[in-house]
């Protein structure tokens, strides 16, 4: 089945994307095929030439450095979609972090640091992003992010990574109880698991990765692709009714306790 959604007069920010890969090319890759603009935001340098690449030849789009978790660097990315399009329709966080030290031993040790670095980097930079959004944004517009179901159950060596989700879905529901008045919704979507850069640093992602697809309903994992389009969904209006919610994308896993074959 394929719907047509007409995202010509829409624009958009994607922050966190580095490579083809990315959960958050996924989704502007759909955003783009609607015809929407799109603003991207990259940490560092080292991913701008890559962030070129797949925008060249894209028309409407523009790329900017920025850390998210920079107050000067949201400053000048917001400054520049004011000038670039005046206003703001969709932001979509895609950005996860955790050393690899608060991943590799147990939940137990996570230092002050560790913790401080993955809740600020993966879950309050969605806060400061919406803050900046705001002025921006106008009625209709839509805020997603991306989570992962180690929130709500124990996923080994996930460890501090699920509370900072956890926190990512707690925010999405305040963010969204404050700007509902305005007309713009919040959402968070939980994908299964994806092979992606920031997946490879977690350990045992390999194994992680196959026994989701052996116990999913669907018998697989869900792609990149269905995550682009639960997005489409989610920031256009098709999803108009929809705020505050966790919304899963996974072909079921999630559902499961144990399969029995
Ligand atoms: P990815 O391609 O590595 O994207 C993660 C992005 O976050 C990278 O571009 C990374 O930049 C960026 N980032 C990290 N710290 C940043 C900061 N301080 N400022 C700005 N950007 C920063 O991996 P991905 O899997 O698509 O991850 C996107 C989101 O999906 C994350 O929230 C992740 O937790 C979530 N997710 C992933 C899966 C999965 O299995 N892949 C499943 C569920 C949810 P650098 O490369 O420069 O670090």
């Amino acid at each position: 089945m394929s719907v047509t959604v007409d995202l010509s007069s829409k624009t958009a920010l994607v922050m966190g994307v580095a490579n083809a890969r990315s959960l958050g090319w996924a989704i502007a890759e759909q955003l783009l095929a609607a015809g929407c603009r799109v603003g991207f935001s990259y940490q560092g340098e080292r991913l701008k030439p890559e962030l070129e690449k797949l925008t060249a030849g894209r028309d409407g789009t523009w790329i900017q450095q920025a850390d998210a978790t920079s107050e000067d660097d949201l400053t000048a990315l917001f400054a520049r979609v004011r000038d670039e399009f005046g206003h703001l329709d969709y932001l979509v966080h895609s950005i996860g972090f955790a050393p690899r030290t608060a991943m590799e031993g147990r939940f137990l040790d996570t230092t002050p640091d560790d913790w401080n670095t993955a809740l600020n980097v993966s879950a309050y930079t969605l806060v400061s992003a919406a803050r900046h959004a705001e002025p921006l944004l106008r009625e209709g517009g839509s805020i997603v992010s991306l989570t992962y179901h180690a929130s709500q159950q124990v996923v080994p060596k996930y460890n501090v990574m699920g509370v900072a989700k956890a926190a990512l879905e707690a925010a999405t529901r305040y963010l969204a109880s404050e700007l509902g008045a305005a007309g713009v919704r919040v959402n968070t979507i939980s994908a299964g698991p994806m092979r992606t850069i920031a997946a490879r640093s977690i350990p045992g992602f390999g194994t992680m990765y196959e026994k989701a697809a052996q116990s999913a309903p669907l018998g697989r994992n869900a792609t990149p692709e269905e995550v682009g389009g639960l997005a489409l969904f989610l920031l256009s209006d098709l999803g108009s009714g929809v705020t505050g919610q966790t919304v899963y994308v996974d072909a079921g896993a999630s559902i499961m306790s144990m399969k029995v074959e």
